[in-house]
C-alpha cells in the first residue's frame, strides 16, 4: 500500500513499540499500587510526562494524559464552560475537527452559545471578526481554534487569536493534533492555556493523547472517578500507550526539521506533477502556510467516491477530505467554509510523511493520470 493518508493516522515507530513492550508483556502493575512493580510503572509515566512537556515547552505538571485527541478536545471545551458558569459562550471556527464541532453542538443543546469564526479561501481564520466580537463586549469562556487544519493543512495565526481571546478574559484552546510532532509547537510562544494532542498522528500508538493545561487555569473535570492524573483525569493509566507516545514525540521532535524538509519537497513535487499532468486539477489552500505533508486538490471531472475507489484498487490510500467524511456524499464543512460550492466535484486529500518515497509519488501521479483521463467523456 502507498500511504498518502498520514493525516488520518501514522505508522507506529519501532522505537515506540520497543518502549511499550515491557509494559504489555512484562510489568503489568497498576501505577497506583504500593509495591515495586507499581512504582516502576509510576516512574515510567512520570518520565513520559517530562518528555511530552519538554517537547511543547510546558511543565510536566501541565500535561494530562487522555484517551486521545477527541477526549482532549471535548474536555477543553466542557471543562472551560463548566468552570466559568457566568460565561456561557464559546468562540470557535467553522473548520474545526468534529471533536470540537460536535462537542459545541452538544453544549449548544445544553444552552451554551457558540460563535463560529469564518475563514477565507485559504482556510485562514478571520481575526478581524474575532476583534469585532471583542469590541462588541462578548464574554466567552473559551476561544478554541485549531493550530493546523486536518483537511487542507492551513496553519492558523494562533498567537494573534490568543491575544484577542485573553483581551476578552477568555481562555485560549488550540487543537494542535495535526501540528504536534510535525511543526514547532511551544505553548508560551503560542500563548495558549489549553492544547490538545494525539499520539497516533506522530508515530505513537492509537488511543492515547494529552491535554496541556497551563498552570493556574480554571477548568472542570470531564470524567469522574479516581485520583489519577493529579485528580483531573480519572482511570487507570494506559501505561504502554503513554510511554509509547512520549517515545514517538521525542523521535518526531529530534527529526522534525529533516522530516519536514523531506516531506515538503515530496509534497511540492506531487503538487507540481498533478498540476502539470492532471487535467482540471486545482490545489486548495494553495497560498496558505501549510503543514509540510498536506496536499488537497479538487478535480471537476470525476466523483470523490469513484476516485477513491479507483485509487484503492491501485493500492493507494488517500482520503476524500477527512477520514470521517470519506464515503460521505456531502462536501466537507472545511471546503464549504472556504467558499467552495456544494456539489459536483471530487476532493482529494493526499497527506505525506517522511516514510514516502519519490517512486511512490510518481506511482500516485501516474495512477491519478490514468483514472482521470480514462473517466473523461
Ligand atoms: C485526528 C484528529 C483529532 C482526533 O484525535 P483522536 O486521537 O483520533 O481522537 C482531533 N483533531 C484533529 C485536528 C485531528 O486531526
Amino acid at each position: 500500500m502507498i500511504d498518502l493518508d498520514h493525516a488520518a493516522t501514522t505508522r507506529l515507530y519501532p522505537e515506540a513499540l520497543d518502549a511499550m513492550l515491557p509494559f504489555l508483556t512484562g510489568n503489568h502493575a497498576n501505577a497506583s499500587g504500593a509495591y515495586g512493580a507499581a512504582r516502576q510503572t509510576r516512574r515510567a509515566i512520570d518520565e513520559a510526562r517530562v518528555v511530552v512537556a519538554s517537547c511543547i515547552g510546558a511543565k510536566p505538571g501541565e500535561i494530562f494524559f487522555t484517551s486521545g485527541g477527541t477526549e482532549a478536545d471535548n474536555w477543553a471545551l466542557s471543562g472551560a464552560v463548566s468552570a466559568h458558569p457566568g460565561r456561557p459562550h464559546i468562540v470557535t471556527s467553522a473548520i474545526e475537527h468534529h471533536a470540537i464541532l460536535e462537542m459545541c453542538t452538544a453544549l449548544e443543546e445544553q444552552g451554551m452559545h457558540v460563535t463560529k469564526l469564518p475563514v477565507d479561501h485559504n482556510a485562514v481564520v478571520d481575526c478581524d471578526m474575532l476583534m469585532q466580537i471583542e469590541k462588541d463586549g462578548a464574554k466567552p469562556a473559551l476561544v478554541s481554534v485549531m493550530m493546523a487544519n486536518n483537511e487542507v493543512g492551513t496553519i492558523e495565526p494562533i498567537q494573534k487569536i490568543a491575544g484577542t481571546a485573553h483581551a476578552m478574559g477568555a481562555l485560549m484552546h488550540t487543537d494542535a493534533v495535526q501540528a504536534v510532532g510535525h511543526i514547532p509547537v511551544n505553548v508560551d510562544a503560542l500563548g495558549v492555556d489549553l492544547l490538545s494532542m494525539s499520539a497516533h498522528k506522530f508515530g505513537g500508538p492509537k488511543g492515547v493523547g494529552a491535554l496541556y493545561i497551563r498552570q493556574g487555569t480554571r477548568i472542570g473535570r470531564f470524567m469522574h472517578g479516581g485520583a489519577q492524573e493529579m485528580g483531573m483525569r480519572p482511570g487507570t493509566e494506559n501505561t504502554a500507550g503513554i510511554v509509547g507516545m512520549a517515545k514517538a514525540l521525542e523521535i518526531s521532535v529530534i527529526h522534525m526539521k529533516e522530516n519536514a524538509l523531506k516531506t515538503a519537497a515530496l509534497r511540492d513535487s506531487l503538487q507540481g506533477e498533478i498540476l502539470r499532468r492532471i487535467p482540471g486539477a486545482r490545489i486548495n489552500a494553495a497560498d496558505a502556510e501549510r503543514l509540510p505533508g498536506h496536499l488537497h486538490i479538487t478535480i471537476d471531472s470525476i466523483s470523490s467516491s469513484m476516485l477513491l475507489m479507483r485509487l484503492d484498487m491501485m493500492g493507494i490510500a488517500a482520503s476524500a477530505g477527512s477520514a470521517c467524511a470519506s464515503g460521505a456524499l456531502e462536501r466537507s464543512h472545511v471546503l464549504l467554509a472556504m467558499g467552495a460550492s456544494r456539489d459536483g466535484q471530487a476532493d482529494l486529500r493526499l497527506t505525506l510523511g517522511a516514510d514516502n518515497t519519490p517512486e511512490e509519488i510518481e506511482s500516485a501521479v501516474a495512477a491519478l493520470e490514468r483514472i482521470v483521463i480514462r473517466s473523461q467523456p
